[in-house]
């Protein structure tokens, strides 16, 4: 449970520097870089590490509950930038993973305390959890409470992406972001060649997984509106 977690009581309360210290602070005349994408259950992190050099200006973030999982992406994250620093001169350095991290937080009751209204471009649900049993779906990472909440921490114009291997849990996400007034689902044309699409099928651990195994992977990705007029 998130008894022992560390929450700020708002965004601006969270230290980043600690988790990118390479972009803090800002170069003097350019604005401060903030986490942009999420990956909201990120389990070993193989996603975040595959967007690094895809994404090289963007900061990511990963949230996992897991305090020991937590603490290997962490390390991997270390031992990566390490071996960016130590790679030889002449060598092309890129983003040195600089632009990865990842935070131990319970996602369904605090993105918003770590997130501000519209900072986020992307966030990621891959092979969430399914809790198969009917009196266990209001574990699940979506629902019409938590689609608000992802409304308000996406831009306009930012994208939710969906990936499992079960169908059931794929219809309900796909159910209740298209319920939800502040998203559309982007249709097959719109997400081709679309770069978090093709990391989330062959990159997070458990798209590799259902992979050997021979199994299906849904994929449902929903735009935030803009906000309505009044
Ligand atoms: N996304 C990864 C992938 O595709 O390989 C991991 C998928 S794994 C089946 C689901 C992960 O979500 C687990 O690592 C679990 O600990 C984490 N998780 C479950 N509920 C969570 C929550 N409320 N907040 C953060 N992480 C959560």
């Amino acid at each position: 449970s998130d008894h022992n977690l560390d929450y700020p009581v708002h965004p601006e309360a969270q230290d980043w520097s600690v988790h990118y210290p390479a972009y803090f602070p800002a170069a003097e005349g350019s604005t401060q870089a903030k986490v942009e994408v999420a990956d909201i259950g990120c389990g070993f992190g193989g996603l975040l590490v595959a967007l690094a050099p895809k994404l090289p200006n963007t900061l990511m973030l990963g949230l996992e509950i897991r305090t020991q999982v937590t603490e290997y992406v962490s390390e991997r994250i270390s031992a990566l930038r390490l071996q960016a620093t130590e790679q030889k001169e002449g060598e092309e350095k890129m983003h040195h993973y600089n632009n990865i991290s990842v935070l131990r937080a319970n996602a369904m009751k605090f993105a918003p305390n770590l997130f501000e209204r519209g900072q986020l471009s992307k966030m990621f649900l891959c092979f969430p959890d399914p809790h198969f049993k009917a009196r266990k779906h209001k574990a699940r990472i979506v629902s019409p409470g938590l689609c608000a909440e992802y409304a308000y921490i996406l831009r306009p114009g930012g994208i939710a992406y969906t990936i499992t291997d079960v169908e059931d849990l794929h219809n309900w996400m796909t159910h209740h972001f298209s319920e939800h007034p502040l998203f559309e689902r982007l249709t097959e044309e719109e997400l081709e060649g679309d770069v978090g699409v093709e990391t989330m099928l062959d990159e997070t651990e458990e798209g590799k997984k259902v992979t050997r195994n021979k199994g299906s992977k849904w994929i449902s990705c929903f735009r935030r509106k803009e906000d309505p007029e009044w």
